[in-house]
């Protein structure tokens, strides 16, 4: 169930653009960061202002190269004052997201005989209507779906208290024909070439139970306790750590290029690409939230897959 990897030369043609910064040809090089790079950069919008620039800044400096080396913050301000220069990298930048994303697979295990049917996120735009998905918002990343809501923040008297976790509900499925048994994945990065032997490469996604998020939220972010330096953004404040800490309460298994398993944490999911999170948010949506309609004609529900033997099934949860 392991897809080809991509022409590379995709994905270069799409990692290089040239910008004129101060009256000089510049080459940009732009390089997919990783969770642990731009998650904390991850900002909900009413938490943006006055932030704009140091969240933009960082998010550059992570990101982007000039004539084949990384830039510094002052690098990074040069292009944010650029009218020019700034569009140009964002428009780059949203297409290589955008990408990125794309190539992620999912690959639904028939509850039949087990074999598996693969697809890609567009059979879920078709088939079930799964809404364009938003990589960036403007010139930042945009909020992934599981960020959303924010746990309710404790009374003002209690401030340690513990949030209650929210209840995700699956949408509503027909009797008939049966869901899928698993939704295993390949990451978007593995299929661009873009991991070593020890990165996560593929798994499974299951579902966000209430009880394991705030037991997550408890190890990871415990109400009251301080963050080393490295973690000052794991706080259920943060969207990009929400995201972080759901898509690894929804991980059921990760693993290596060389099938060792990989426990998912945090942790784990920080060493991530932004873009394999992005690509996971997504894949959730598709296989949770969207509603499966039985025709009153007696067809197949749309979205209905057969698998090498015939089984029809729901690639859904
Ligand atoms: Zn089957």
């Amino acid at each position: 169930m392991m897809p080809e990897p991509l022409a590379v030369g995709c994905l270069d043609a799409l990692r290089r653009t040239s910008i004129s910064l101060a009256g000089t040809e510049r080459r940009v090089t732009l390089d997919p960061p990783r969770c642990a790079d731009v998650a904390g950069l991850v900002v909900d919008p009413p938490r943006r202002p006055g932030r704009e620039r140091a969240l933009l800044r960082g998010e550059l400096v992570q990101t982007v190269d000039l004539d084949g080396a990384p830039i510094w913050a002052e690098h990074a301000d040069l292009i944010i004052d650029d009218p020019v220069a700034l569009p140009a990298v964002i428009a780059a930048r949203e297409r290589l997201y955008a990408f990125l994303v794309e190539q992620g697979r999912a690959f639904a295990v028939c509850p039949s005989c087990a074999a598996d049917v693969e697809l890609d996120l567009a059979f879920y735009a078709v088939a079930l209507r799964l809404a364009p998905w938003q990589v960036t918002d403007g010139p930042f990343l945009a909020v992934p779906r599981l960020a959303l809501p924010e746990p309710p923040a404790p009374p003002m008297l209690c401030p340690n208290e513990e949030r209650p976790a929210v209840v995700r509900k699956i949408a509503p499925r027909p009797p008939s024909p049966l869901r899928a048994e698993r939704i295993d994945f390949v990451l978007p990065s593995v299929r661009a070439g873009l991991t070593g032997t020890d990165d996560a490469v593929a798994g499974s996604l299951g579902d966000i139970e209430p009880a394991v998020e705030a037991a997550a939220w408890r190890r990871w972010a415990p109400p009251g306790q301080d963050q080393p330096d490295e973690r000052m953004y794991w706080a259920p404040t943060r969207a990009g750590f929400r995201a972080m800490l759901r898509i690894s309460v929804a991980l059921t298994s990760l693993r290596d290029a060389r099938s060792r398993p990989i426990a998912p944490t945090p942790e784990s999911v920080e060493q991530l690409l932004f873009a394999d999170l992005q690509f996971l948010d997504v894949l959730y949506t598709a296989t949770h939230d969207l509603p499966v309609e039985l025709p009153a004609d007696g067809r197949e529900p749309s979205g209905t897959v057969h698998c090498p033997s015939g089984h029809p099934f729901l690639p859904v949860r």
